[in-house]
């Protein structure tokens, strides 16, 4: 190995045991090894969860009843209460502590029902306790306080706390205890080890001048052992960057390599056809439609691959952007198609948009070479829907039509692109409410444009997420926002209704069902969602059945209802679906099936019950069934709101209806886990870094992605650099970053 500055491709080639305490400690390794922590540079980026800060510290003798404070004692004494359990309530568990600091005060501490605490703190332990101070039996006591283990390893002022575990490994029956001080020691050991050499800086000096960065090696110092409070941040920042740099250069890498490896079609947008399309709508464009169109036009016209995400709330509008995209493919003697991600929406796109279109005719083309070769007339423009449903027979004209060019738009599910139809030039694709557009399905896609050319891609979502994380989720992508209503949609009101949490409340319900019964007195149709039942399929039908019979037989008895669950066959779906479009059933009680897709401008009343065991996006697309029409809404969420999360959710849910807001809601009450699960499969990504809390640090990170890789669209002369990103991707990644 060299001797420059250590690199964290050279810790990452460093076994535990080259730490001497660990050395000899096997088990620890294993049990390190099983919380993800297999080498050196593992363990240089396992970072406190927090820190202390003794100067902040109380002695015991001087704590003041009722206040709050920290004080870092050893317990003297410990004893368990564990009474019997006595008729219908629950026991409960009482753990006492005393502890005693250097002041030679003494405080107890009292835990109710706090399982495994007396095994965490066993007599002789250090630990900080933070809590209010009360009293008892004239002496001072906390109560349930926060307590964190110490060890005497660290003597500064500034204490780092690691999360800790209790791991059991094979063979082995007693559980192997990692605990804070011994984080604390071997990464204290293994940073030393970089002594001389020290460690290597990947961001060139002007962008970390730029930035305002400490250097790399300086951050790991004090983030680990931080001398002043303020050295936390800063080398926070810099790590929280580095994190960030490093996720952004793998996307923007990514989206470089496929805009110069993958050929595009250049599509022509000044044909006629999408200005008649556009003036043959009964109503202008709103402002963002015009901005998305423009977008997206000047990427169809751009000599790469268009890959572009549409977001746009429910009802904004996204069908006309996604049918103009479409026929500029059209105008141009290409074809163009749209996938949904069920039948029922594949269906609904088909007869939204053949309504959409009619009349419209293609211009003829005297260009001999194009495919309408000597077609001067107009023509009808033919849209087709492609799903199982479709007979064998239909299937084989289908086929022919799409070889020979004369079917211009095809709408269907993911057979769409998956089976083997093939397009005579399939120009622009449209991709609905689809999450995750894989690797596999752009491979798919390529051999279906004509001469190797890859078709332009549209992914909508009706899902907003806030903008950094939608950087970062969907990085390799460009992104467009719907972020403007078209003008004279009633706004949905939506009031929630606490119920008591102990169980059913018919007086706090009662407004809801008089609203629902008024509604279809005056002609309009109702949605009752049935509680959630997470994980099981069966549970959430009998929930959806009993829901059911306790309207009939009561609140609701004499309307008509319909049940719709996920668990019936889709021909009774079907039937279900269509008495209620027909109107003939007045209220749809349903799980969360209806959740998308399903369009009937008559209903103006949403029920949700249970509704604080739903997430705010469920929720909102849940709300989105409804304001559909002219007339005036309403969303009824029903629900205790126990959790403070769940009050959180309803309380953002009756304030506002923008999707964006509520996604910001959402990522703050979430965090980012559940949006990076999918797609970023790295070696641990984001450690530090939040997408909500380091929102500007996403957005910095991402430009100087492009600038470092616009300068060096390899990272040829960034080594460091380079082999970070290499290290930190998943085997996909690594493969891609290999292969262009
Ligand atoms: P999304 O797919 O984004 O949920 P849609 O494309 O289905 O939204 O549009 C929702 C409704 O708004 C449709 O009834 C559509 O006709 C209408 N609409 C779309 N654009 C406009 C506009 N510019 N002005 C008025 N109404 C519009
Ligand atoms: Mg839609």
């Amino acid at each position: 190995m060299s001797d420059g500055p250590i690199t964290y491709a050279e810790l990452a080639g460093y076994p535990l045991t080259v730490i001497k305490a660990l050395h000899g400690s096997p088990k620890k390794v294993t049990a390190l090894e099983k919380v993800g922590v297999g080498d050196v540079l593992d363990l240089v980026t396992y970072y406190p969860r927090r820190h202390v800060d003794r100067s902040r510290e109380v002695a015991i003798r001087d704590l003041v009843p009722g206040d709050e404070a920290m004080v870092v004692a050893t317990v003297r004494n410990a004893t368990q209460h564990r009474p019997q359990r006595r008729g219908r309530g629950r026991p409960l568990n009482r753990d006492e502590f005393d502890v005693t600091d250097a002041s030679g005060g003494r405080l107890r501490i009292t835990f109710f029902n706090t399982w495994g605490i007396d095994a965490k703190l066993p007599v002789g332990t250090e630990a900080v306790f933070f809590g209010k101070v009360d009293t008892f039996n004239g002496r001072p006591q906390m109560t349930n306080p926060v307590v964190d283990v110490i060890g005497g390893e660290q003597t500064g002022r500034i204490i780092s706390l690691y999360p800790q575990h209790l791991v059991s490994i094979p063979g082995q029956k007693a559980k192997i205890k990692l605990e804070s001080d011994d984080f604390s020691k071997w990464v204290h050991v293994a940073l030393g080890k970089t002594g001389a050499r020290g460690l290597a800086e990947p961001l060139p000096e002007p962008v970390r001048k730029r930035l305002g960065l400490i250097e790399r090696g300086q951050a790991l110092w004090g983030y680990h052992r931080p001398d002043a409070w303020a050295d936390i941040a800063t080398a926070r920042k810099r790590l929280v960057f580095d994190e960030l740099l490093r996720v952004q250069l793998a996307l923007v890498l990514r989206k470089r390599s496929l805009e110069r490896t993958a050929k595009g079609m250049v599509h022509d947008a000044s044909g006629e056809l999408v200005r008649r399309f556009h003036g043959a709508l009964p109503y202008p464009l709103t402002g963002a439609q015009e901005r998305v169109i423009a977008e997206i036009t000047t990427d169809l016209t751009g000599p790469h691959p268009m890959h572009r995400l549409l977001q746009g709330d429910v009802g904004s509008g996204k069908t006309v952007v996604a049918v103009s995209a479409l026929l500029v493919a059209v105008q141009g003697g290409h074809q163009g198609a749209l996938m949904a991600p069920t039948e029922v929406l594949a269906e609904q796109h088909f007869t939204g948009i053949k309504a959409l279109l009619a009349d419209l005719t293609v211009p003829g083309d005297p260009d001999p070479d194009s495919l309408f070769a000597g077609q001067a007339e107009d023509r009808p423009l033919r849209v087709e829907l492609l799903t199982n449903k479709v007979t064998a027979a239909n299937r084989r004209k289908l086929a022919e039509g799409l070889i020979d060019g004369s079917v211009d738009l095809l709408i269907g599910t993911h057979a769409l692109i998956e089976d083997a139809v093939a397009f005579r030039s399939l120009g622009v694709v449209v991709i609905d409410e689809q999450h995750r557009f894989g690797v596999e399905q752009r491979a798919a896609l390529r051999q279906k444009g004509a001469d190797g050319a890859t078709p332009d891609v549209l992914v909508m979502t009706a899902t907003p997420i806030p903008r950094t994380a939608a950087m970062t989720v969907y990085g390799d992508l460009d992104v467009s926002i719907l972020d403007e209503m078209p003008p004279g949609r009633t706004p949905i009101v939506t009031t929630w209704v606490k119920t008591d949490p102990e169980g059913d409340d018919p007086e706090a319900e009662a407004p809801v069902w008089d609203h629902v019964r008024a509604e279809v007195a005056a002609g309009r149709q109702a949605y009752v969602v049935c509680p959630l039942v997470e994980g099981s399929d069966k549970l959430e039908v009998a929930s959806a059945e009993e829901t059911m019979e306790r309207l009939l037989g009561g609140e609701l008895h004499d309307l008509s209802l319909g049940l719709l669950h996920g668990r019936m066959a889709s021909a009774d779906k079907e039937a279900t679906m269509d008495a209620f479009r027909a109107g003939r059933t007045q209220v749809l009680v349903a799980t969360t099936v209806i959740e998308v897709g399903v369009d009937v401008p008559n209903a103006t009343v949403m029920v949700i019950l249970d509704a604080d065991r739903f997430g705010i996006a469920q929720l909102h697309q849940l709300r989105g069934r409804v304001g559909r029409g002219a007339h005036a809404s309403h969303c009824w969420l029903v629900g205790p709101g126990t959790t403070p999360d769940g009050q959180a959710r309803l309380e953002a849910m009756v304030r506002t209806t923008d999707g964006f807001e509520l996604a910001e809601v959402d990522l703050d009450l979430r965090g980012e886990g559940t949006l990076m699960g999918e797609r970023q499969k790295g070696r641990n990504d984001l450690k530090l870094a939040s997408l909500r809390r380091d929102r500007e640090w996403v957005e910095k990170a991402r430009e100087v992605a492009f600038e470092l890789i616009d300068a060096d669209p390899d990272l040829s002369h960034s080594d460091v650099l380079a082999g970070e990103v290499a290290l930190f991707l998943g085997d996909d990644e690594a493969d891609f970053l290999l292969k262009s």
